[in-house]
């Protein structure tokens, strides 16, 4: 039968309370019993024992005291209203009779005897009921004591069966409800109680498991939700043209996507839960994109030349360290790294077209720009013809911008030999001094025409390095040249060539403008001038000097402060 606690509770309590109430009636009962028995002892029969008790006394002073008579007259009739026991009334009634014929005839002996033994009756009779009544008492006595002891007995089982019964018919579910709470807490939505009971708990048990239940449904959806989001992000990586490959904290290989699977010529499953630097060590490929790129802007690594898409292609390399900040914590994790190649190679063939066009044009120009600067010569000669001073200062003009367009052109040409890679370079054992010699003679005019004095300090003592002269002396003359330039009018110009243990360092020291910090690290790029800059220029000097000395092996690099001037330094590799 399925009882709720509720009943459980209120039918335990209420037999307990009804045994109360039962064992409190029987009590007053049963002391009711026994007062009414013992009241009946003492008055009515006490009462007729006292009456005969007097009533004798009377008869034995009948003679002597006055009194005698009236006291056995009252007694009498006060026993005549006291009649309670069988054969009572007659026995009073005979003593009456007597009595009344012992008073016509007091001297009779006989009277007085048969007064006497009715007294001795009527008084045995009630002692005798006094006697059957206590009997009847003690047995009312014995009777409250069982039913004292049956109620009592049966109160005290009733409450023992409560008490072993029921703490564990409410605890034992609560137990199971703590375990059951615990295993939801630890994400096992699938534990379910057994609800197949009848009471609150039954309840209890049944809205737990709907909301477990519901918990589980809860957490399907998300596990669903969150499958599909993996699924989608999964399908943008890989729909994109740059090879990515996404690597953990661990090197191992988390994705990869068909352009990059595509280039490694390798399947998903040879890489994906792979370490990277096992697989690396099959793939030559892989292991040029597992190394981590030079963090400097300045050493910024060759493009990636790959064969994809049926031909020679060119990638960049991006290595995106991944951090995850986790909440709580201040300090982001590193989760793994992110390799990513960008497809350069449109830029790269644009880049050779343009190229390619400027090598052909300049080289076009230099012909036509040479036989205009020996016209202009031969104008200039007195043996063709005068000219008058207008003409002279004209052609004069003619020629400066001649000399600058040559000058240009042959600019644009050394840029495309940078540009394609093919920088001539004949390497020789050159005398520091030479060097600076030519740049200096190269710079006279334009020092002169500015009023700046070119001071040389050089200490090298006939050092010589290892360099392509030409193209060393076209360096330090742009440099020479710079300085000059930014410089102001009747300022000088420091040039020194100083040995530095296996190198060799000349540097150009001006005190013009300077250049601002936030523009110095993009000083060698191409194309590039300081925003603001008057003098004429392409931009182009700095960044194929760059290109020059590098080639040879050497370096170049610069200090500058706004206001204050510039240093710009080349360090070539000295002769052993
Ligand atoms: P160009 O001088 O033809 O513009 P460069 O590559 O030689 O090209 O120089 C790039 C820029 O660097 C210049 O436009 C100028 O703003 C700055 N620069 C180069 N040398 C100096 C110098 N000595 N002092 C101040 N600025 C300079």
């Amino acid at each position: 039968m399925k009882i709720s606690i509720k009943t459980k509770l209120s039918l335990g309590v209420g037999f307990q309370f009804l045994f109360i109430v039962v064992s409190v009636v029987a009590g007053i009962v049963s002391v009711n019993l026994l007062t009414a028995d013992t009241r009946n002892i003492l008055r009515d029969n006490y009462d007729s024992v006292e009456y005969c008790r007097n009533m004798g006394m009377a008869v034995e002073d009948m003679g002597s005291m006055a009194t005698a008579a009236q006291i056995f007259s009252i007694n009498l009739d006060l026993q005549l209203h006291n009649i309670t026991e069988v054969g009572e009334g007659e026995l009073t009634e005979a003593l009456a009779a007597d009595y009344h014929a012992f008073q016509s005839d007091p001297e009779d002996p006989t009277l007085q005897a048969r007064i006497r033994k009715h007294l001795h009756d009527i008084t045995k009779l009630n002692m005798d009921a006094i006697h059957h009544k206590s009997e009847i008492a003690l047995q009312s006595g014995r009777n409250a004591n069982i039913i004292m002891g049956t109620v009592g007995t049966l109160s005290f089982m009733f409450a023992l069966i409560l008490v072993l019964n029921l703490p564990s018919s409410v605890a034992d579910p609560i137990k199971e409800f703590t375990a059951s709470i615990k295993q939801i807490a630890n994400k096992n939505y699938a534990w379910r109680i057994d609800a197949q009971r009848g009471d609150e708990f039954g309840e209890m048990a049944q809205s737990f498991n709907s909301m477990a239940a519901k918990l589980e449904e809860y957490e399907h959806g998300n596990l669903a939700k969150m499958l599909f989001e993996k699924r989608r992000i999964e399908a943008l990586i890989n729909q994109m043209h740059n090879p990515i490959i996404g690597l953990n904290e661990d090197r191992q290989i988390l994705f990869v996507n068909d352009a990059a699977l595509s280039i490694l010529n390798l399947t998903r499953q040879d890489l994906v839960g792979k370490s990277a630097v096992a697989a690396a060590q099959g793939n030559d490929l892989l292991r040029k994109l597992m190394q981590t790129i030079p963090s400097s802007e300045a050493n910024k690594p060759a493009p990636l030349s790959i064969y994809a898409d049926n031909k020679e292609s060119y990638f960049e390399k991006e290595i995106v360290q991944v951090t995850m900040g986790s909440p709580g914590e201040a300090a982001e994790k590193y989760i793994g790294d992110v390799i990513i190649l960008q497809n350069i190679t449109p830029f790269k063939e644009m880049d050779a077209a343009k190229t390619n066009f400027i090598a052909t044009v300049s080289h076009e120009f230099k012909t036509p720009i040479s036989s205009i600067k020996m016209s202009l010569q031969l104008l200039l000669n007195d043996k063709i013809g005068p000219l008058n001073p207008e003409q002279k200062a004209l052609v004069c003009g003619i020629q400066d911008d001649a000399d600058r367009l040559l000058k240009i052109t042959q600019t644009l040409l050394d840029l495309t030999q940078v540009e394609s890679g093919h920088i001539q370079l004949t390497i020789l054992a050159t005398e520091a001094r030479e060097i600076v010699e030519y740049a200096l003679d190269a710079t006279k005019v334009q020092a002169q025409q500015k009023g700046i004095r070119v001071a040389v300090a050089d200490t090298t003592g006939g050092a010589r390095i290892l360099a392509d002269k030409e193209k060393t002396a076209w360096v330090l003359t742009n440099l020479i040249s710079n300085a000059i330039r930014y410089s102001h009018e009747g300022a000088t110009v420091h040039v020194t060539a100083a040995l530095l243990q296996d190198r060799l360092r000349l540097s150009v020291r001006d005190t013009g403008q300077g250049i601002a910090p936030q523009y110095q690290h993009k000083i060698f790029e191409r194309y590039f001038r300081v925003p603001g800059t008057l003098t004429e220029g392409t931009g182009l000097g700095l960044a194929i000097s760059k290109e020059f000395v590098e080639a040879q092996g050497g370096h170049i690099g610069m200090e500058s402060a706004l206001g204050a001037g510039s240093t710009f330094w080349i360090e070539l590799q000295r002769e052993r």
